[in-house]
């Protein structure tokens, strides 16, 4: 009986020992499983922050660039307003007058008449400065084409060098056939009078028989021409000379006259034309009178 206990005993403590021998690495092994999937998780939360983060920097970005190129295509529809702004809607035609080759031939005075003049004239030469009045005027006008096309407007002119035979009528058709709000001709007068001097402009008369409906924007054209090209060269004033003797004029359809700049007859005024300063002072008058004719 004793040895049956002892037995018992002896067994019971085997089976314990056997559980517990089974039992302690099953527990470890499923601590380490958890560890592992704790990890685990960890990894994969941390990457779908980064995720997360790294969307978020994306989105940024792409909002980023897409107020940049808002404010790029705001910017540049109002850079293109203001240059829309900028242009104003007149044509303008200038006339440098004469060239070095004269258009042979003659031409009738006006649209009609009977009457028939030379095509073109050769123009006179400055008594000092030698200048022949073609090279000034194609000078002048250049300079004048580039201030009124930095002020917006479209120029046209009747020519660019000046080794161009050209008439009146085909000066004045260029005017024509652009439909221009002005039609501005380059001159610089002449004299026997050495002494003469000063500027003057030159339109159509009210009972012209060519086109006195002109008359009214051409003596304008004139007067203001003539008054702001004074104030800005200080230059004597003639006076807006009216004749229909002027071919050029004569067959325009449009707003005319000629500005004779000054006397390349008188030493002192040629010598003073020749000038880059006083040619400026020429420029911003002329481009201010034809401002001022169109009212701004
Ligand atoms: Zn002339």
């Amino acid at each position: 009986m004793k040895n049956l206990k002892r037995l018992f005993f002896i067994m019971c403590a085997v089976f314990i020992l056997a559980g517990c021998k089974e039992k302690v690495p099953e527990e470890e092994s499923l601590k380490v499983q958890e560890e592992q999937e704790a990890e685990e998780e960890k990894l994969r939360k941390e990457k779908e922050e980064q995720e997360k983060i790294k969307k978020q920097k994306e989105e940024e970005e792409r909002k980023k660039q897409e107020e940049e190129e808002r404010l790029k295509a705001e910017e540049e529809e109002r850079a293109r307003a203001e240059e829309e702004a900028r242009k104003k809607p007149q044509i303008v035609v200038l006339d440098p007058g004469h060239s070095a080759v004269v258009a042979e031939g003659s031409e009738p005075l006006g649209p009609g008449s009977q009457e028939y003049k030379s095509a073109d004239a050769a123009g006179t030469r400055g008594i000092s400065s030698g200048v022949p009045e073609y090279e000034l005027t194609l000078t002048v006008s250049l300079q004048l084409k580039a201030e009124l096309e930095s002020r917006g407007y479209t120029v046209l002119m009747t020519r660019e060098t000046n080794d161009v035979p050209i008439s009146c009528i085909q000066r004045a058709d260029v005017a024509n056939n652009a439909g221009a709000s002005a039609y501005v001709r380059i001159h610089a007068n002449g004299s026997e009078n050495q002494s003469a001097r000063g500027a003057m402009t030159i339109c159509t008369t009210p009972q012209s028989p060519y086109a006195p409906e002109l008359y009214t924007a051409s003596r304008q054209l004139s007067d203001c021409i003539l008054g702001k090209f004074c104030e800005a060269t200080g230059c004597i004033s003639e006076n807006v000379w009216e004749t229909d003797s002027m071919s050029g004029n004569n067959w325009s359809q449009v707003p005319v006259t000629i500005v004779e700049m000054g006397y390349m007859t008188n030493p002192e005024e040629d010598m003073l034309m020749q000038t880059p300063e006083y040619q400026a002072q020429i420029v911003q008058g002329i481009a201010n009178g034809i401002e001022a004719f169109f009212g701004y």
